[in-house]
């Protein structure tokens, strides 16, 4: 694959940028292969530009240790098909119509939900001459995508005639894993996706080759959900995809997997200046300060990805030591209170997310703050900033 940058708009003048450490990453990569052991593929999730890690550095990084990778649209598939990624690549998300003829071209393996896409699929591998691998998705209870067990057989007859098709896979989607510590929603999707798949064999005549339900919550968390793929998001990216995962993980007993934030988003101070006692601070006024105060300006808001509920709530961390927000996040700059930080000064680096020496902020506790969860807060730091990967290991 062709290393390029992630293309951030400029190429001077970066006032914010996001580290991403390599060592972690494949490290929580090595962890899920220890978990699955050798027979169950591992698929990277890079869509959403990998979580707002980088898309291309992120496949860069694991395509050595990936046997498939997963993205949401066909325009991410086409731009890892551009750098020269030649893995499987599975579009989980829907493509148009119109664009099916370039998914044939490109060999990206869609997830087929409707028989209009799988008539016209059927159609564009004759005109190109070429074949192509599908995934069917069956419905077990999110009632999102997928193909309720009833409507299958027409799909799996379809594919059957048509020469250039050819089932690789049938898969679903846990609708209930990550919010609850209960596991029986997971349980009777499990039952509901085996029937469906002892249908679709018995309509094919064969076995179908791979088998995928799990994301990162069902591989830390139940076996019988590995199959024949595993499909690795939010942890791959070493965040806990909710408390409740963590806790579950944590009853069953046996070790807890290390998983490592791969993610450091950092700026540096633009302005450091004394305030008297009793002055507000930015837009609305919604804080005042109760004693002189060192505010330090970051060139950082929520044009940049830094959520503006962070107003008056967030911190950041400089020199080791919490900094809090003082009033509102701005578009493109936050205040923040340096009063009990000695030393704070002009272009020290401030870190908004990830450690620095002794303390950390954590996605999981922005995603707080927030009133969301880990998974929007990564994934929201603007694509234009420079990722830069760190702790490359040899
Ligand atoms: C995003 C996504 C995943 C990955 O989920 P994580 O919780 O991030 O591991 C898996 N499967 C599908 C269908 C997805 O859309």
């Amino acid at each position: 694959m062709k290393q390029k940058a992630e293309c951030p708009l400029y190429t001077v003048g970066m006032l914010s940028w996001v580290e991403i450490d390599a060592t972690a990453l494949r490290n929580n990569l090595e962890l899920f292969r220890e978990k699955v052991g050798d027979k169950v593929e591992l698929a990277p999730v890079v869509k959403s530009n990998a979580y707002g890690h980088g898309m291309m550095t992120v496949t860069g990084l694991c395509q050595d240790m990936a046997d498939r990778l997963c993205v949401n649209s066909l325009g991410e598939a086409a731009a890892l098909r551009q750098a020269g990624v030649e893995l499987p690549i599975v579009v989980m998300g829907y493509v148009e119509q119109a664009d099916l003829p370039e998914l044939v071209s490109l060999d990206i393996q869609p997830v087929v939900t409707s028989l209009e896409t799988l008539d016209r699929l059927a159609g564009e591998v004759v005109r190109q001459a070429r074949t192509l691998k599908v995934h069917l998705k069956v419905e077990t209870g999110t009632h999102r995508q997928g193909v309720p067990l009833r409507e299958l057989q027409p799909f799996v007859l379809k594919i059957k005639a048509s020469p250039g098709l050819e089932l690789e896979g049938l898969s679903t989607h846990y609708a209930n894993i990550e919010d609850t510590t209960d596991h029986s929603f997971a349980m009777a999707q499990i039952a509901t996706f085996g029937a469906a798949r002892k249908a679709v064999e018995g309509w094919l005549g064969k076995p179908v080759p791979v088998c995928h339900t799990a994301c990162s919550a069902a591989t830390l968390l139940l076996k019988e959900t590995h199959m024949d793929l595993v499909r690795i998001g939010i942890a791959l990216y070493g965040l806990w995809p909710s408390r409740e995962t963590l806790v579950s993980c944590r009853e069953e007993g046996g070790d807890l997997p290390d998983l490592r934030p791969v993610m450091t988003w950092k700026s540096r101070i633009a302005q450091v200046r004394s305030v008297e006692e009793g002055s507000y601070i930015g837009y609305g006024c919604t804080y005042r300060t109760t004693r002189e105060s060192k505010i330090a300006v970051l060139p950082v808001g929520y044009n940049e990805g830094y959520d503006r509920r962070l107003s008056g709530t967030g911190h950041v961390l400089v020199r080791g030591r919490r900094a809090p927000v003082r009033g509102r996040v701005c578009m493109n700059m936050t205040m923040v209170d340096v009063t009990d930080i000695p030393g704070a000064a002009l272009e020290d680096e401030a870190v908004l997310l990830g450690a620095q020496h002794d303390e950390q902020i954590s996605a999981g506790q922005l995603a707080g703050w927030c009133g969301t969860i880990a998974y929007e807060v990564v994934t929201r730091v603007n694509p234009t900033l420079p990722r830069i990967v760190v702790n490359p290991g040899h």
